[in-house]
């Protein structure tokens, strides 16, 4: 399934819950901002990315669920990029 992973960069500030749920998915930058990345993949050409759509398996979503979740502020969504539906919050 191909799931659709956004930071709100105006609501994180930067408590990096989500990096230690989920290492190889999210990333602090410069500005103590979670970046989304696909299997630890670096920043693109130096800007940063707060929306990106990732192919995950159940293992996979499960775990950036539990990564969103445990983000204090709700700034991170989740969608469901075939059916359209957010999974969270
Ligand atoms: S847990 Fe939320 S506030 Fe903390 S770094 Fe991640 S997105 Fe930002």
């Amino acid at each position: 399934m191909k799931l659709r992973i956004i930071v709100n960069p105006d609501l994180c500030f930067g408590a990096a819950a989500c990096v230690t749920v989920s290492p190889s998915h999210f990333r602090m930058n410069e500005k103590n901002k979670a970046e989304v990345l696909e299997n630890n993949e670096d920043v693109r050409a130096g800007n940063p990315i707060y929306d990106r759509i990732i192919e995950a398996d159940d293992a996979k979503k499960e775990e950036l669920l539990m990564a969103a979740r445990s983000c204090p502020i709700a700034a991170i969504s989740i969608w469901d990029v075939e059916s359209g539906n957010r999974l969270y919050p």
